[in-house]
């Protein structure tokens, strides 16, 4: 609790108050800067809420990039996909990509919608043991614009986080926005009371991703949020009929095995483009199950296999430590 200094104009509105340092009679007051950047208000009483809300939820992994268009929001689709596929684990994969809803589209579940029912929003299944919740669920149509600004994109993400019915899970995947913004705070401040596993981070292998990705690193150190590792999307392309590899995009700067060996993070892999990733997300369909064969699926397989081995072995070092 922040106290009124004993120097603080007489109509101080209170230094917890949502008009802290912003009123005309915090004019000239010593404290003004302090109680106008927010530090001063109380915490928000929602982040408890979350906290007992996500105490059901073993594992949460928050999926980042640096720029729009590296296939983010395939990786999360089919990083559920892939641990949907032991049908002992439940798995949740949830769109907090406000203003660019593809989730919905990747997964098969355009023009679904939410239900609310006594213990909150249900999220719509895409087998039994894979929920999923978008924004694009509450929109009229796939080509409606969301143009909110931030405090009512953080509200969405709170209701999200609290007032959804996820139930006991195993993991949850978060899909964010390219870049670091309001989406990217109000999720790891919502989710301060509870734990996140950590951040997978994807990228392409040219030097332009590679910049903002190194932003989206020093963001994560910022937050005091754990990198699981980063992987390279669209890292060469397999013909789909010769099977030959080619690069694309080359990697000018060393690429992302560069980038990790400079800053000591892991590379959870480098994952060849394949025309076939991009008509399976298009229709709605895993294409870990529709090409199998494809270099691009076994890459995947690999990355998603060291995220559960980081999990697990997260939980032990906790129980060691306990
Ligand atoms: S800046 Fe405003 S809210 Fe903060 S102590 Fe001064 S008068 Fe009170």
């Amino acid at each position: 609790m922040a106290d009124v200094p004993d120097n603080a104009p007489q109509h101080c509105p209170g230094t917890e108050s949502e008009q802290a340092g912003k009123t005309s009679s915090c004019e000239g007051c010593p404290n003004q800067k302090v109680c106008a950047s927010g530090a001063t208000k109380a915490p928000d009483p929602a982040i408890a809420e979350i906290g007992a809300k996500m105490s059901t939820v073993k594992h949460i992994i928050l999926v980042l990039s640096g720029k729009g268009g590296v296939g983010k929001s395939t990786f999360s689709a089919h990083l559920a996909h892939a641990l949907a596929s032991d049908n002992t684990k439940e798995v949740a994969l949830l769109d907090v990509d406000i203003c660019g809803p593809s989730i919905p589209r990747i997964m098969g579940l355009e023009g679904e919608q939410v239900h609310q029912s006594g213990s909150g929003w249900s999220p719509v299944y895409v087998d039994d043991n894979l929920a999923v919740m978008s924004i694009g669920f509450l929109l009229n149509s796939p080509d409606d614009a969301v143009i909110w600004r931030g405090p009512k994109k953080n509200g969405m993400i709170k209701q999200f986080l609290r007032d959804v019915d996820w139930g006991e899970l195993d993991y949850l995947i978060v899909d964010t926005p390219p870049g670091t913004s309001d989406e990217h705070l109000s999720i790891v401040q919502y989710l301060s009371s509870t734990h996140i596993d950590g951040a997978v981070i994807i990228t392409t292998p040219q030097e332009v991703s590679l910049q903002d990705v190194r932003k989206e690193i020093r963001f994560c150190q910022k937050v005091k949020l754990p990198i699981i590792g980063v992987v390279e999307n669209m890292s060469g392309f397999v013909c789909p009929s010769c099977k030959n590899t080619s690069q694309i995009f080359p990697p000018t700067s060393g690429g992302a095995e560069k980038m990790c060996a400079d800053l000591d993070l892991p590379l959870l892999g480098k994952v060849p483009l394949d025309p076939r990733i991009a008509r399976s997300c298009d229709e709605g369909k895993s294409f870990l199950n529709e090409v199998p064969d494809s270099p691009a699926a076994k890459v995947y397989l690999n990355i998603v296999q060291s995220i559960q081995d980081y999990c697990s072995n997260r939980v032990t070092e906790e129980q060691s430590t306990t």
